[in-house]
């Protein structure tokens, strides 16, 4: 396989499980240096013992919530390595949240992970890549929000339609630095987490993709990869979905087959 991220310095924010480690595991794969960030320090470990193989990878503590923590990370994979060439956005949390029981903390915590998180990893990289005049920054985002609505889960869409909104404008901005900013648009995608739902739960997910499927983290991971890559270097305040065909169905009624087979 042709190593398409050789010496470059990546950061991926929320790497310690889910699609962040199989961006880290593509990544890996493709010669990348990689500097993995989450708060479970023990998941973390692990994701760097499984990409070791690979390539040099080390994990750094913070919460994407915390200035500070976030600050510090940064800071400390300057001292440690001078540059930040990709920035991998992927921390985000979607717990259920009705609209007339949700509380506003809720809501908050939600914001605060999935989209100002964005806003914080962008301003604190902006500087270095600035002065770089090199960047890349390729966020996990979700069809949920930005391509349709999901009940139950109205704070979570508003933070990922958020992000469209904001890399536009983030793209305009930046564009005169070489930094392009993106984002991928994952469908329902297997990870860890997903296991728990139930099998009922899994196959009515399942039915509703027409390639049959659920995604893997790796196919998130690859979608990321070229958004990081040289290759994309003309594409910004791009949007990409991932989902195996899941939003264009006019109906889910409408059957995808024609039952011939
Ligand atoms: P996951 O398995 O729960 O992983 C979430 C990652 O985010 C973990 O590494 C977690 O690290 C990190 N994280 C969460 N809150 C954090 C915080 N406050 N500070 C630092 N790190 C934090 O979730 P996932 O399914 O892989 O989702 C990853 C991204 O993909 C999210 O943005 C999600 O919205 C998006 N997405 C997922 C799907 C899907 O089907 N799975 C579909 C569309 C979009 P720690 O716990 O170690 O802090």
């Amino acid at each position: 396989m042709t190593k398409r991220l050789e010496n470059k310095v990546a950061v991926i924010i929320g790497a310690s499980k889910g699609i962040g480690r199989g961006i880290a595991k593509v990544f890996a794969k493709n010669g990348a240096l990689l500097c993995l960030t989450g708060r479970n320090e023990s998941l973390l470990a692990n994701v760097v013992k499984e990409v070791s193989t690979d390539t040099t990878a080390e994990y750094y503590l913070g919460d994407v919530t915390n200035e500070n923590d976030m600050t510090g990370l940064i800071d400390k994979v300057m001292t440690t390595h001078g540059k930040i060439d990709i920035l991998c956005i992927n921390a985000g949390i979607y717990p259920l949240g009705w609209l007339g029981k949700m509380t506003l903390t809720q809501w908050n915590e939600v914001i605060s992970t999935n989209l100002t998180s964005v806003f914080l990893a962008t301003n604190l990289c902006l500087p270095i890549m600035k002065k770089q005049q090199y960047g890349r920054i390729v966020i996990t985002s979700s069809i949920s929000g930005p391509k349709v609505g999901l009940p139950g889960y109205s704070h979570y869409t508003a933070s990922k339609a958020g992000i469209s909104g904001f890399i536009r404008t983030a793209a305009i901005e930046l564009a005169k630095y070489n930094i392009t900013i993106n984002a991928v648009e994952p469908g329902n995608i297997l990870t860890e987490g997903l296991e728990d739902v139930g099998e009922e739960h899994m196959k009515r997910m399942t039915k509703a993709i027409p390639m049959g499927r659920l995604g893997t983290t790796e196919d998130i991971g690859f979608a990321t990869l070229f958004l990081a890559s040289d290759e994309a270097k003309f594409i910004t305040g791009q949007t990409l979905v991932v989902d195996g065909g899941q939003v264009l169905p006019e109906s889910v009624f409408l059957p995808f087959n024609d039952n011939d087979d």
